[in-house]
C-alpha cells in the first residue's frame, strides 16, 4: 500500500470533509499533503501539485514562505494568545494601524473575527444595530445581488444566492432583497462591460427607491462574484452603488474576503471605483493563507453610533473567542511587509498580462463560451452550446474531469461547476503559468469531448463549489 493510500484510509475512517459528498471518495482519491513549498504541494508518495487556486484563494506568497514563517515563530516565543476584551497586544495594534492606512480613506476602525463568514455576520449585525441606535429601527433588511456568495453561517447564507449552498436551508434564512447581478457574462452581444454594468444598475436603483426605508445595507462582492463562478463586472457599478447608497441613506458593505489583497489588480477592488464602503470585510489572503482571521473595517460615523454610556446598551456586545489572535496578526503583518517590500501589485501586472496571453486561445475552443479576467483571476466558462451559451447540466460534472486530469498532471485546479479558473499565488513564474494554461486546455478538451449520460433529477443547483 502506498503512503498516500494508508493516510487516506485513516482519514476516511474519521473525517468529514468540507463541501464534499463523502461517497465520492469511493472513486475519487483523497490527496494527503505532506508538505508545501512555494507554489507546490507534495503528497506522501512524493508527487507534486502546482497550487493554481491558492488553496481556496488564501495563499498569495506560497506555502512555507520563509518570511511569514519567521514572523510567526518570533511571535510564538513572546505571546501566542490573549483575550482582546480589556486586553491588547502589539501585533493587533500594528496591524490595525496598517489596515486603516492601506484601505480606502474614511475607514478608521477595525473589528476582528476569526473567519470570513463571521466577519460578514459582524458587518450585518453592526449595520442593523447602527440603525437601531440611530432611532431608525425600521431599517432591518439587506439587499444582495443574484449569484452572490458571502459564506456559510445563517445570515451569511441569507445574503448569498448560490442555490447549491442555500436552497436546502431556505426556511431558516432571513428575507432579503435580491437584485439582478451586473455579471458581464450575461451581457448582450456587442455591449461593453461598462455599458452592461451601468444598465444593470437600474434594478438596484429601483429596489433602493422603493424600499430604502426598510433597508439597512447593500452587500456586494466587488468586481468578482467568486463562488458563483468567477463572474465579473465593471467598477462603474460600485461607483453608482456608492452614490445611490448615500442618496438613500443605506450602508454599503464590501465583501473583499476573496478579492482583497491584490487579486483584482489593485490592493483592494473598491479602489478601482474610487469608493469607500461603510464596511469592508477582509479575510483569506489577509494572513497570506496561514491562519484564519477576518477584519471588518468601518467608519467613524458607525463607530460613534455605538459610543455611549454603558447603560444605554448601545455597545456592540459581539465576540469571537480568538478575536485578534497574535499569531494570525503576525502572519498578516509579514504578508503586508511582502506587499510593500516586493512591490507586488506592480509586479503582478506583468504576470496578469502573461496569464491572459497564455489562456487567450481557449476562447476559440468549441465548448468555451468565455475567457474572462480581472487582474490575477482568470476564468474559462465551459458550455454545452457555444452559440447560445447553453450550460452543461450540472449533473454531468464536467469540471470534475478537469480536476482529475490536472491532478494526474501535477496541478491543483478545482473548477466551480463548469468554470475552470486560475487564482494562483503571486509567486508563480511565467513558465508555471504556461504549464497551468496547458493543463487547463488539455483538461477542457477531455471534459468536453463526449456526451456524458447521467440520470437527471428534476431541479437542482445551478452552480457549485465542488469540483463539479
Ligand atoms: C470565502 C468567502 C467567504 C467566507 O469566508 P470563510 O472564511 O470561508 O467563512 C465570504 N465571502 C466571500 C466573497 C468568500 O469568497
Amino acid at each position: 500500500m502506498s503512503h498516500n493510500q494508508a493516510w487516506m484510509e485513516r482519514d476516511l475512517a474519521v473525517l468529514w470533509h468540507p463541501c464534499t459528498q463523502m461517497k465520492d471518495h469511493e472513486q475519487l482519491p483523497l490527496i494527503p499533503i505532506r508538505s508545501g513549498s512555494g507554489v507546490w504541494l507534495e503528497d506522501f508518495d512524493g508527487k507534486r501539485y502546482l497550487d493554481a487556486v491558492g488553496s481556496w484563494w488564501v495563499n498569495v506568497f506560497g506555502h512555507a514562505n520563509p518570511r511569514i514563517n519567521a514572523r510567526i515563530r518570533a511571535q510564538l516565543d513572546s505571546l501566542e494568545h490573549v483575550m482582546l476584551a480589556g486586553f491588547s497586544h502589539q501585533p493587533v495594534i500594528e496591524l490595525s494601524e496598517r489596515l486603516v492606512a492601506l484601505t480606502p480613506p474614511g475607514l478608521s476602525r477595525v473589528f476582528y473575527a476569526d473567519n470570513g463568514s463571521s466577519g460578514i455576520e459582524v458587518a450585518l449585525k453592526m449595520s442593523f444595530h447602527y440603525w437601531r441606535n440611530a432611532g431608525r429601527g425600521g431599517k432591518q433588511r439587506f439587499v444582495t445581488l443574484t449569484n452572490s456568495y458571502h459564506g456559510e453561517t445563517m445570515a451569511a447564507m441569507s445574503v448569498g444566492d448560490v442555490a447549491l449552498f442555500t436552497d436546502t436551508y431556505k426556511p431558516l434564512l432571513l428575507d432579503t432583497f435580491k437584485v439582478p447581478s451586473p455579471d458581464c457574462y450575461l451581457r448582450p452581444e456587442g455591449v461593453s462591460w461598462e455599458d452592461h454594468s451601468r444598465a444593470m444598475f437600474a434594478h438596484m436603483e429601483h429596489t433602493l427607491a422603493e424600499h430604502h426605508g426598510e433597508i439597512a445595507a447593500v452587500i456586494v462582492e466587488p468586481l468578482i462574484q467568486g463562488a458563483g463562478g468567477m463572474r465579473m463586472y465593471h467598477p462603474v457599478y460600485l461607483t453608482l452603488l456608492r452614490e445611490a447608497c448615500d442618496r438613500y441613506g443605506v450602508h454599503l458593505i464590501a465583501d473583499e474576503i476573496a478579492v482583497g489583497f491584490g487579486r483584482t489588480g489593485t490592493l483592494f477592488a473598491c479602489e478601482q471605483a474610487g469608493i469607500t464602503p461603510d464596511f469592508l470585510i477582509l479575510s483569506k489572503a489577509l494572513t497570506g493563507g496561514y491562519l484564519p482571521m477576518a477584519a471588518v473595517l468601518t467608519t467613524d460615523d458607525v463607530y460613534q453610533a455605538f459610543y455611549d454610556d454603558y447603560a444605554t446598551l448601545k455597545a456592540f456586545l459581539h465576540s469571537h473567542t480568538y478575536t485578534g489572535n497574535p499569531l494570525a496578526c503576525a502572519a498578516a503583518l509579514a504578508t503586508l511587509d511582502i506587499f510593500r517590500d516586493d512591490a507586488v501589485i506592480e509586479r503582478n501586472k506583468g504576470l496578469a498580462e502573461h496569464m491572459g496571453r497564455a489562456c487567450a486561445h481557449l476562447a476559440d475552443h468549441p465548448h468555451v463560451a468565455e475567457v474572462r479576467q480581472t487582474g490575477m483571476a482568470l476564468a474559462i466558462e465551459m458550455v454545452a452550446d457555444k452559440a447560445d451559451k447553453t450550460p452543461y447540466p450540472w449533473q454531468e460534472r464536467r469540471g470534475l474531469a478537469v480536476y482529475q486530469h490536472a491532478l494526474a498532471r501535477g496541478a491543483l485546479l478545482r473548477p466551480l461547476g463548469s468554470v475552470v479558473y486560475l487564482l494562483p499565488p503571486y509567486v508563480i513564474s511565467p513558465e508555471q503559468i504556461d504549464f497551468l494554461a496547458e493543463v487547463a486546455s488539455e483538461g477542457i478538451d477531455i471534459a468536453t469531448r463526449e456526451a456524458v449520460s447521467v440520470s437527471v433529477a428534476a431541479g437542482g443547483p445551478a452552480t457549485f463549489h465542488d469540483p463539479g
